[in-house]
């Protein structure tokens, strides 16, 4: 009797253990990220990078010149000086350049046609 008694409760809880094994199986599969629609993907990837960015911003390595912050410099220098750059007259990244061209850029007394960006400009670091 005792026997069945220890038998029933691994049986309950080997049961136990797989449901939950399953269940983030299911979980996992869920926000499996190649499994999205091209819209949720895209949703996600900005949501990211929003996140990255304020991350950065709080410790202060995110001096973005527009808004929204620009990508680029999230991607290609894990931190953005554009703002510093802009306000010691040097070029900006592209992607803030053609912000600024659009009436993005947050720099106060700053004009659009003053911002140097683009391929006769180097975005230095
Ligand atoms: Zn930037
Ligand atoms: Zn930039």
């Amino acid at each position: 009797m005792r026997f069945l008694a220890v038998t029933l409760l691994s049986m309950l809880m080997l049961g136990a253990c797989s449901e939950q094994k399953s269940d983030t199986l299911a979980e996992a599969k869920e926000v499996n990220f190649s499994d999205l629609s091209f819209d949720e993907q895209l949703a996600s990837i900005v949501h990211d990078t929003e996140t990255a960015k304020k991350g950065l911003a709080a410790k202060g390595e995110y001096n973005c010149c527009v808004m929204p912050a620009c990508n680029w410099c999230l991607i290609n220098d894990k931190h953005c000086t554009c703002s510093i750059h802009l306000n010691k007259g040097e070029s900006v990244c592209g992607e803030c350049g053609q912000a600024w061209a659009v009436g993005r850029g947050i720099i106060v007394g700053v004009e659009a046609e003053d911002v140097k960006w683009g391929p006769s400009e180097v975005h230095a670091h």
